[in-house]
């Protein structure tokens, strides 16, 4: 079984505690590694490295321009293929997404790595026109200090990218806590990065569970900023936690994205798009769109192409180049699929595909749950109103536009949000309409390392990607120089 150690000052470092917690590959059923379980200690050690790397390294020399290059051939690293490959095939394991998505994601990410290498030197501050005489002032815009970053298990290394880039560009240094349900590829590519040329200490990994270690973080009086992509009620505690600190909070919560379906779209892109947006990644998306409300007049038709779509998905290996939908990835949330899905029954949602494990050849010991629709859904219940962050999606009929928007709206969530229509006018006020951090028409899913993605209401705080996630690393300071020939003479009057 394959060990992994903290990543720490550009090192592999054993855990304090000498204790050690088991991953497990959720197609196999079995633990593949083994990651350090850390503790406070392995967090100041951490905190410290990144904030003598911060403050008296490398990386507090370098100029701007200096630190773009060492994103840029991040970049690089991750654009040569037997790197992306091994990545791709270690997150696929750890976390069962299936490896053409993983695939897909890792062609992609760097990207972000050039977007934000590119964004580096680009960061100025102003000169201000000040209202003293024989007075400069300015603003310069700083790195907000050391930044702890606590991930999800859904995407590592996507996370990865989305808030280490724009802070290393900002020129920060990142103590990155990975979910202990999928940490392996974090650490691999921490360790990759060092070939870019990253000073040691600028990016560190450490392992372990949210209380014995992500707490540390979050509470460490050295850490100015956290970054959290996680479920709503961590994020509550950690935002609780960093308001004592009076620290800095980025939160990429959870969602209940509405994916809308007007009589008018185009009815085969829609449907491809509702597939996607709920059983893509096996519906462990915080954008999944999994409340799919359709206007009524084709509700029944759209319900049946959309079932004659799901039901052909193929479920299977998610290393094997045909399978669709991959296990989900731990236990736990194989648990909690389960009981939404038996609420719902309960609460009189129809279920009219899947509903239950799915078992078979090729499932092995698998944590499989079948794609499952659910029909006659009212926007009180639990299925309509919580995240399930799982294959299902909850079907509810609307009549008009207004009622398509009190019902998208009518949550606590505020994350993505889907149109599908062909009038541009309706386009139009839909967007303007819902509120989401996201809206997409007639598409669903598309990602831009350009394009700003947050939430509103319970979903978040703060933006990743594009020019605003490298302002969320940065704190504007201001300097004001007196150009006076001589003393005032009234030392008491102010400027
Ligand atoms: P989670 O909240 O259980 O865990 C997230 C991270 O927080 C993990 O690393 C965990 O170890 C850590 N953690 C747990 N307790 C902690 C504590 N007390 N202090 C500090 N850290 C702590 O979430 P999850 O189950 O890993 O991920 C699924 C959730 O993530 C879903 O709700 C999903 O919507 C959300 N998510 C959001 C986005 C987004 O961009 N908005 C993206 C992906 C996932």
């Amino acid at each position: 079984m394959k060990t992994y150690q903290h990543w720490i000052n550009g090192a592999h470092v054993t855990p304090s505690s000498s204790q050690w917690l088991e991953t497990v590959d959720p197609y196999q059923g079995a633990a593949w590694a083994r990651i350090a379980r850390g503790n406070a200690e392995d967090a100041n050690l951490a905190v410290a490295a990144a904030r003598d790397a911060m403050y008296k390294g490398p990386w507090s020399t370098m100029t701007a321009s200096q630190r773009g290059k060492v994103l840029r051939r991040i970049g690089d690293l991750l654009s040569d293929s037997r790197n992306a490959q091994r990545l791709a095939e270690i997150e696929s394991r750890d976390n069962g997404k299936i490896l053409a998505e993983m695939q897909g994601q890792l062609k992609y990410i760097p990207e972000f790595w050039y977007y934000y290498a590119g964004l580096a030197d680009k960061v100025e501050g102003t000169v201000i026109p000040v209202d003293k005489a024989d007075m400069l002032a300015m603003t310069l815009r700083e790195p907000v200090g050391v930044v702890a970053a606590i991930t999800a298990w859904n995407s590592p290394l996507q996370f990865f990218a989305l808030k280490c880039a724009p802070a290393l560009a900002a020129g920060c240094a990142v103590v990155l806590k990975p979910s202990e349900f999928a940490s392996a590829s974090s650490l691999e590519f921490a360790a990759l990065t060092q070939e870019a040329g990253l000073p040691a200490g600028v990016i560190n990994v450490v392992t372990g569970l949210g209380q014995e270690i992500g707490t540390p973080l979050v509470e460490h009086p050295d850490v100015a900023k956290i970054t959290f992509t996680g479920s709503d009620r961590t994020g509550a505690k950690v935002y609780e936690a960093a308001a004592r600190g009076m620290k800095r909070v980025g939160m990429e919560l959870g969602g209940k994205s509405p994916n809308i379906v007007f009589a008018d779209a185009d009815l085969d892109q829609a449907c491809v798009g509702v597939v996607a947006g709920i059983f893509g990644a096996a519906g462990q998306m915080c954008t999944a769109g999994s409340r799919l409300l359709v206007q009524n007049s084709i509700r029944q038709k759209f319900t049946e192409r959309l079932i004659e779509m799901a039901r052909k998905l193929r479920l299977g290996d998610p290393l094997s180049a045909d399978t669709e939908i991959g296990p989900i990835s731990n236990p736990p949330q194989y648990e909690k699929v389960l009981r939404y899905i038996e609420a719902a029954k309960s609460e009189g949602a129809r279920c009219v595909l899947g509903g239950a494990p799915a078992t078979g050849q090729g499932l092995k010991g698998g944590l499989f749950v079948q794609p499952t629709i659910f029909a006659d859904v009212t926007n009180q219940m639990r299925i309509a109103q919580e995240e399930v962050f799982g294959p299902v999606l909850s079907i509810i009929g609307f009549e008009s536009e207004q009622d398509a928007i009190d019902i998208g709206n009518d949550v606590i969530y505020g994350l993505a949000a889907g149109v599908w229509t062909q009038d541009i006018g309706r386009a139009i006020r839909m967007s303007k309409a819902l509120r989401a951090g996201l809206v997409w028409v007639n598409t669903y899913r598309a990602y831009s390392c350009m394009v700003p993605l947050g939430g509103m209401k319970q979903s978040g705080l703060g933006r990743e990607s594009g020019i605003e996630a490298i302002h969320e690393f940065l704190e504007t300071k201001s300097v004001m120089i007196s150009a006076a020939a001589a003393a005032p003479a009234n030392p008491f009057l102010q400027r």
